[in-house]
């Protein structure tokens, strides 16, 4: 009786310890990606500004901010950030900064301002010009971002901005809502609501890589 319960034990142990060095074992999904996490806007450029205060450049930070952790701590990912701190950064620096690091990807964080307070929804950019991989990344991160959001699909599109044009990797711009629209500006006031945005950005790149 006391022999069966020691094998028995001794077969638990065994079974928990090959699930530990089998899980061990498993690569991250983004492991050795090279990833640019581009926080739009900074210092005296606010960006768009909700009708309550909050400014674009503030929550573009916190989304890039935790971004990045999602992409280190989840994905296994080398990230380098275009900024880390209230301040003005140039496009063209930007550019350089994303160019010079050999990024396997570019991506740059906007939310959306409109004069009509009652306009919402989600939209991600990739360059007219851009590459198939870009288009790709763009469509997977614009279906997670919407299963996030809940927020009318404003669509993948190609647009003709400078981060985009000008990078040589893959890039894409997310704009997940309208700051303008009071509700929104509300909820992205939370900061559990800008976790989710960047963990579904980060989503949207383990699919676009394959994994
Ligand atoms: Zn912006």
């Amino acid at each position: 009786m006391l022999k069966r319960r020691s094998t028995t034990l001794l077969l638990t142990m065994l079974l928990m310890f090959t699930l530990v060095v089998t899980t061990g074992a498993a690569a991250p999904p983004l492991s050795g990606v090279k990833v640019v996490v581009d926080a739009g806007h900074g210092g005296w450029d606010p960006g768009a500004v909700g009708v309550n205060g909050l400014t674009e450049k503030e929550i573009n930070l916190q989304v890039a901010k935790a971004l990045r952790n999602c992409l280190v701590e989840y994905g296994g990912a080398i990230v380098e950030m275009t900024r880390i701190e209230d301040r003005y950064v140039s496009l063209a620096s930007r550019v350089k900064k994303a160019n010079l690091s050999g990024a396997d990807r570019f991506i740059s964080i906007h939310h959306n301002g409109s004069v009509n307070p009652n306009h919402n929804g989600t939209a991600v950019y990739s360059a007219k010009n851009g590459s198939w991989q870009s288009h790709d990344l763009r469509n997977k991160v614009q279906k997670r971002l919407r299963q996030m959001t809940g927020l009318r699909d404003l669509g993948a599109n190609t647009a003709n901005f400078y981060v985009l044009r000008n990078t040589t990797m893959p890039a894409i711009l997310t704009e997940a809502s309208f700051i303008t629209n009071p509700k929104e500006e509300q909820r992205l006031r939370d900061p559990g609501y800008l976790w989710r945005e960047a963990f579904y950005i980060y989503k949207g790149l383990v699919d676009h890589m394959g994994n």
